[in-house]
């Protein structure tokens, strides 16, 4: 959409949107596919083949990845982009217009005012998120724009199905495009842009293999490559030794406006980083909790509750008898998260399954790979945070029981746990690099063997940081029309 709105100021455009403005299932069900790696929700429910996308849906979270995703980190096989973040600071502001993403500077609290019941901690500095607010459906805040707008011809029920090459192999002659009553057309431009998501992206090109078999951009079998999730877990829940301060805190967050932030997210810095061997993350204290001491639970009811959540085995014995999770959130004062990056990993893909859709296109098999790494960094952040509290006598983390086994697996949808939040953010399956050997993208996201194929979204993230991805999405989009821009006029 935002290609579209860009280029539509000097260009003719047409969209091809493979939904109509509403849900269908026959749209949502191409959407289906295999998962054969980690633990991870069913490839039909995370994502939306709508217009507007999967913004239909999202958290509305917003925040630019920080200047250290951009670097190469010795740590971090892999790590580092072509571009730096500087390259895309000029479109921050477009972006968060966009996205409505212009709020969430000031806190509802005034500074001062809002109790210090965190200590200081070592190691990171406090930040915040900006919250899309209103929250920005793209579908409906643009719908008038594309039924307006001379210069963009938008088609609905529009799959795209091939990208047919000219005879040299580099330059796309056409995309093919066929409806739900199977009629196919063909549509000629000169430069072409897949911008179908992060799973789709890598399938579309996989997929377009009548003329290279390996599929287009593939010839260094890097096509799906280093697909990246966000890990977000739950890892604890708190209890805080001096209770009035954050309960005033919780109180004053039911009085915030919607797009203000309810937690308190630290960075760590760069030297933490480094010293303690870590991905990037953001540790997020939530002071959302209920307190047994102020929930209105009867007295009967939270004296059990207490007694059940509070220790281990009385909890196990309770879970065996009920046959599934105890709800222990009412006595907490708040959890304690992690918004983590994921470490580049080769291995973790999106490649083609056997199945096929009901236009002959295999379907995605999302194999997908947490590294030791990743298992670490969420492991140390957690016993950390939980360290600091104790012994600044802030209060006591409850940690997960995953987090206290020996060998920590990230848990994913179907484990019995709250725990697990992922993204669903899908990133790196089409990766920007500087050359085809490392990557799929040039650092103008045009596909390497071709002359006019680009990518736009998050598959084209060398390195997926822990911010939420849709603001550089955005900021890259942008980006993008600026150069297709320049060189249309040229
Ligand atoms: C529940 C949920 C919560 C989220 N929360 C956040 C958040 O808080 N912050 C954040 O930054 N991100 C969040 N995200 C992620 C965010 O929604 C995505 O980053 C963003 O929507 C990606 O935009 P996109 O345009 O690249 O892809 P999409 O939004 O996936 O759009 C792809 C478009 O391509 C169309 N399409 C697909 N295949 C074809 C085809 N073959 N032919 C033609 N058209 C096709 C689809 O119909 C769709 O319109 C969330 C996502 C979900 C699902």
């Amino acid at each position: 959409m935002t290609l579209a709105l860009k280029l539509a100021e000097n260009h003719s455009v047409c969209l091809l949107e493979a939904g109509g403005l509403e849900y269908s299932e026959e749209s949502q069900s191409l959407y289906k596919g295999e998962v054969t790696g980690e633990d991870y929700a069913d490839l039909d429910t995370i994502r939306f083949r709508q217009f507007g996308g999967s913004s239909v849906a999202w958290g509305g979270t917003c925040r630019p990845l920080d200047a250290r995703d951009f670097k190469k980190r010795p740590l971090v096989k892999y790590s580092g982009w072509p571009i730096q973040r500087e390259d895309l600071e000029p479109y921050l502001a477009e972006a968060r217009n966009i996205l409505n993403a212009n709020h969430g500077e000031k806190e509802a609290c005034q500074q001062g005012e809002r109790p210090e019941w965190l200590p200081p901690i070592d190691g990171y500095e406090e930040m915040k998120y900006w919250v899309s607010f209103p929250h920005v459906n793209v579908g409906i805040k643009y719908r008038d724009f594309v039924e307006t707008n001379e210069n963009v011809d938008t088609f609905f029920h529009a799959n795209v199905t091939d990208i047919q090459l000219d005879d040299d192999l580099k330059t796309v002659n056409h995309f093919e495009v066929t409806d739900y009553n199977e009629r196919k057309y063909q549509v000629r431009a000169r430069n072409f842009i897949v911008a179908a998501g992060g799973i789709e992206n890598p399938r579309i090109l996989l997929n377009a293999n009548k003329q290279i078999p390996s599929g287009i951009g593939n010839e260094n079998d890097l096509v799906g490559r280093f697909f990246a999730e966000h890990p977000h877990h739950q890892l604890g829940e708190f209890i805080l030794e001096d209770e009035p301060k954050a309960v005033k805190d919780k109180d004053m967050a039911a009085k915030r406006e919607p797009y203000e932030p309810t937690g308190r997210y630290f960075r760590p810095e760069d030297s933490k980083l480094v010293e303690d061997k870590l991905l990037n993350h953001s540790l997020e204290f939530e002071a959302g909790g209920v307190s047994s001491r102020t929930a209105e639970d009867g007295l009967f009811k939270s004296t059990l509750r207490k007694l059940i959540c509070t220790s281990d085995t009385v909890r196990d014995t309770a879970e065996a008898l009920k046959g599934g999770a105890v709800t222990c959130n009412m006595v907490v004062d708040g959890y304690v998260t992690i918004s983590a990056e994921q470490e580049p990993n080769y291995e973790s893909q999106v490649r083609l399954s056997k199945k096929k859709d009901r236009f002959g296109l295999r379907q995605a098999d999302l194999h997908w790979y947490h590294s030791k790494l990743d298992r670490k960094t969420v492991r140390d952040v957690a016993w950390f945070a939980a360290k600091k509290l104790a012994t600044t006598h802030t209060g006591r983390v409850r940690l997960e029981r995953w987090i206290r086994e020996e060998d920590v697996r990230l848990p994913g949808p179907h484990a019995n746990t709250a725990s697990m939040v992922h993204g669903p953010q899908h990133m790196c399956s089409t990766r920007m690099a500087d050359s085809p050997e490392e990557g799929v993208v040039d650092p103008n996201c045009r596909v390497f063997s071709t002359n006019n194929l680009y990518i736009g979204g998050s598959s084209v993230f060398s390195t997926a940081g822990f911010a939420n991805p849709t603001l550089t999405i955005v900021q890259l989009a942008l980006r993008l029309a600026e150069h297709l821009d320049g060189t249309l006029k040229t």
